[in-house]
C-alpha cells in the first residue's frame, strides 16, 4: 500500500530501529515505547487488521506468534512478554496495517486492560 505507514517501513522508505527480518516478516521497536521491551511484528504483505486476515494469511501470522518469545528473549523479556493486536475501531487501532505488538522487560506489566464503563 502505498501510503500506509507500516508499508513505508517494510520499503525502507521510513527508518526504523530493527529487530528481526526475514521474506515475510519486519520486527522493529515502536516509537513510543510503553515498556523496556516494546517492538512489533508485522507481515511485509499489507494486511490491515485481523479483522481482514483469511486463511491465506494463516502462513505469515503463524511465523509471527512462533518468533515473538525468541524475541522477546533476545530483546530482555526473558520471563515472558504479553502480546496486543488492537483491531479496528473498536480494538483502537491506530495504524491499519496488521501489526502485533510485544510488550515485556524485566518486571510484571500492569492489567491487562482497563475495565470499559459499557
Ligand atoms: P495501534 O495501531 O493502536 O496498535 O498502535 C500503533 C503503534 O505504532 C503505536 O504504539 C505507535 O507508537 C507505533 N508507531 C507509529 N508510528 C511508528 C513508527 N514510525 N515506528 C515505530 N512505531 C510506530
Ligand atoms: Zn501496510
Amino acid at each position: 500500500m502505498q501510503d500506509c505507514i507500516f508499508c513505508r517501513i517494510v520499503r525502507g522508505e521510513i527508518p526504523s530501529s530493527k529487530v528481526y527480518e526475514d521474506d515475510e516478516v519486519l520486527a522493529f521497536h515502536d516509537i513510543n515505547p510503553v515498556a523496556p521491551v516494546h517492538f512489533m511484528l508485522v507481515p511485509k504483505r499489507h494486511i490491515a487488521s485481523l479483522a481482514d486476515a483469511s486463511m491465506d494469511d494463516a502462513g505469515v501470522l503463524g511465523r509471527i506468534m512462533a518468533l515473538a518469545g525468541r524475541l522477546a528473549r533476545e530483546q530482555g523479556s526473558p520471563e515472558g512478554f504479553r502480546t496486543i493486536v488492537n483491531t479496528g475501531r473498536i480494538g483502537r487501532q491506530d495504524v491499519m496495517h496488521l501489526h502485533v505488538h510485544v510488550i515485556g522487560g524485566p518486571k510484571p506489566l500492569g492489567p491487562m486492560i482497563v475495565r470499559s464503563a459499557g
